[in-house]
C-alpha cells in the first residue's frame, strides 16, 4: 500500500491529506499545533459563547471549486451561510457601496456607474462555474475554457488603476478598491486586478459565504472525511526534517517555501533551495476581534446587512494606504476588513452581543500596536461604535507567525502578489508542487492557486503526486 505523511493540517494539508487517502492511500498527518485547522479554526476569543474565526472567515472560492465537488462537506455537517449583500464600502457622509449577488441590484445601487459594473462583472458571473476550473489552477498550463479564461484575462491582466478609470463615482472606485487591496500589493502592478475582478465576480456567481457556527466548521468536516477513509492525525509534532519522520512513499508539506527548503534541506536541487529561500513575502495583518453590544451603527445603512465591509474611505486614500504599506511604513488611516460574520450566522452571537472580526493591512512584521487605528476607522464610519465594545483581542503579526509558521511576518496570503508570484508561485516551473526532491511535494498557499481557506492547492498537489506514484 502507498504510503503518505502530511506535514501541516491548514486547509490545504487537510484537502492533500483526503485527497491521497480517498484514492487508497495510508495517510499521517502531523501538525506541530496543538489542534488540527491551521488557519481554518474558531474560538471564543472574546466572551463564552461569541464564535470567532481566527483567521481566515470568509469563503468565496471554496464553494464550487473541484474539491469542493468532489468532496461533499456538507455530507459531514458544514452549513454555508450568505449575508444579504456580500461586501460593503460605506464612504465618509453617509453614501457608499454595495455588492449584493445581483449584478442588477448592485448596478442600480451605483446609479451612472451601474452599466460599467455589469459590463465587466456580468458576463464573468455568468460563466464563472468554467472560470473556476482554469483560475483555481496553475497559470502556466493549458486552459480548460480559453475563451472564458481569455475575457477573464482582459481585465485581469489590467493595473488596477487602468480598470478603476470604467468608474467615476465614490461609491463604485470605493467598492472596486476594497476588493483590489485582497491583493496586499501597490495598485500599480500588471496583473493587479486579477484578484479584485475574480473576487467581485465571485461575489456575484458563488457569494462570500461563512460557515455556520464559525470556519473551524470547515476543518472540522474535512477531518470528519478523512477520519473515515483511515487518514491519522498527531498534534504537537513539529517536522524539523525528512530524516526526523517515518519514511513514506509521498510526503505533503503544507509549509512555507523557506521551511520546506530546511525539511527537504539536501535532498533539495540546490536551485529549487535558492528560488524557495528567495520567495517573497507579503506585507502583515494586524488582527482585533470585538465583542460588541447590539452590532455596529453603520450610517451607510447595507453595511449592516454585509459579511464583509471595507473601511479605509476613497478609493485613492485607499491606493496610498496600501503603497505606504508595502513600503514598510504604516498609514494613519490604514485599510481595514471588518467581518460581521454574524449577519449571516447568527449562531456565533449570544443574547444581543455579536463576535466582531477585524484586521488591517500593516508592514510585515510590524511591531507596533494597530488597535486604535483600527477602532477609529471602524468609529469613523459608524459614530457610537466605540461605545458598544464590551472586549476586545488583539492579535499582532509577531502572534499571528508565532501560532502559525506560515504567517511569515503576519502575511496571511503565503507570499506577495507580485506579477511574478501572480504567475508562477512558488517559482517559475510547470510543475509547482514538486520539490524536485523524490516524492516530496509543496502543497500549502504558496502554491497555486494561492491563498484562501479552499484546500485546492493540496488538491492540486495530492493529485499531482499522485499521477507520479
Ligand atoms: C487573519 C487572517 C485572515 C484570513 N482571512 C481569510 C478569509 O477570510 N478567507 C480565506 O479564504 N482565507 C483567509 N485567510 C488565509 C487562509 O487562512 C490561508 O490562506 C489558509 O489557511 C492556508 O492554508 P494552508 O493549508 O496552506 O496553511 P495554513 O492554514 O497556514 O496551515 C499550515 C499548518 O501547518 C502547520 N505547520 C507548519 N509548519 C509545520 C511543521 N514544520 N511541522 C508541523 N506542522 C507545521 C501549521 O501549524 C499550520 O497548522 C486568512 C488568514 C489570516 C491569518
Amino acid at each position: 500500500m502507498t504510503t503518505a505523511t502530511v506535514v501541516g493540517s491548514g486547509p490545504n494539508g487537510l484537502a492533500a491529506a483526503l485527497t491521497l487517502a480517498a484514492a487508497g492511500v495510508e495517510v499521517t498527518v502531523l501538525e506541530t499545533a496543538d489542534r488540527l485547522g491551521g488557519g481554518a479554526t474558531s474560538s471564543e476569543l472574546t466572551l463564552p459563547g461569541l464564535v470567532h474565526d481566527e483567521c481566515s472567515a470568509i469563503h468565496p472560492l471554496a464553494v464550487g471549486s473541484a474539491f469542493a465537488k468532489e468532496f461533499d462537506l456538507g455530507a459531514a455537517g458544514l452549513v454555508w451561510r450568505w449575508p444579504d449583500v456580500q461586501f460593503s464600502h460605506p464612504l465618509d457622509d453617509g453614501r457608499g457601496g454595495a455588492v449584493w449577488r445581483s449584478v442588477d441590484e448592485t448596478a442600480a445601487g451605483l446609479g451612472s456607474d451601474g452599466r460599467a459594473w455589469t459590463r465587466v462583472f456580468g458576463p464573468l458571473a455568468e460563466r464563472f462555474g468554467a472560470l473556476t476550473d482554469d483560475i483555481l489552477q496553475p497559470v502556466l498550463r493549458v486552459p480548460s475554457h480559453p475563451v472564458h479564461l481569455a475575457r477573464f484575462g482582459t481585465y485581469a491582466a489590467l493595473p488596477i488603476p487602468a480598470l478603476a478609470h470604467r468608474w467615476a463615482t465614490p461609491e463604485a472606485r470605493g467598492l472596486f478598491a476594497g476588493a483590489a487591496a485582497h491583493t496586499f500589493r501597490p495598485f500599480s502592478g500588471v496583473l493587479s486586478s486579477s484578484i479584485p475582478v475574480a473576487l467581485g465576480a465571485s461575489a456575484h456567481a458563488l457569494g462570500w459565504p461563512v460557515a455556520e457556527g464559525g470556519t473551524g466548521e470547515i476543518s472540522r468536516a474535512m477531518i470528519s472525511l478523512a477520519t473515515a477513509r483511515g487518514v491519522t492525525f498527531e498534534t504537537g509534532v513539529t517536522v524539523r526534517s525528512l530524516a526526523g519522520i517515518k519514511p513514506t512513499d509521498i510526503v505533503m508539506l503544507d509549509t512555507s517555501p523557506r521551511s520546506a527548503a530546511t525539511i527537504v534541506g539536501d535532498r533539495l536541487p540546490a536551485r529549487v533551495s535558492r528560488a524557495y529561500r528567495r520567495y517573497q513575502h507579503g506585507p502583515g495583518a494586524f488582527k482585533v476581534d470585538y465583542a460588541v453590544e447590539g452590532g455596529v451603527p453603520w450610517t451607510h445603512e447595507p453595511s449592516r446587512s454585509a459579511g464583509t465591509v471595507h473601511l479605509g474611505g476613497t478609493y485613492e486614500e485607499i491606493a496610498a494606504a496600501e503603497r505606504l504599506v508595502s513600503q514598510g511604513r504604516m498609514p494613519d488611516r490604514p485599510f481595514v476588513l471588518v467581518g460581521q460574520q454574524y449577519v449571516a450566522d447568527p449562531t456565533r452571537s449570544r443574547d444581543g452581543v455579536h463576535p466582531l472580526y477585524a484586521y488591517a493591512h500593516v508592514p510585515a512584521g510590524f511591531t507596533g500596536d494597530a488597535t486604535e487605528a483600527i477602532t477609529r476607522q471602524i468609529e469613523r464610519f459608524a459614530p457610537g461604535f466605540r461605545e458598544r465594545v464590551l472586549v476586545t483581542h488583539v492579535r499582532t503579526t509577531a502572534e499571528l507567525e508565532a501560532g502559525n509558521a506560515n504567517f511569515v511576518g503576519g502575511d496571511i496570503i503565503a507570499g506577495a502578489n507580485t506579477a511574478r508570484q501572480l504567475i508562477a508561485r512558488p517559482r517559475v516551473t510547470l510543475h509547482p508542487y514538486a520539490t524536485g526532491a523524490d516524492g516530496v511535494y509543496l502543497c500549502s498557499a504558496a502554491t497555486p492557486p494561492g491563498a484562501g481557506a479552499h484546500g485546492m492547492c493540496g488538491y492540486n498537489a495530492a493529485r499531482y503526486a499522485l499521477r507520479r506514484v
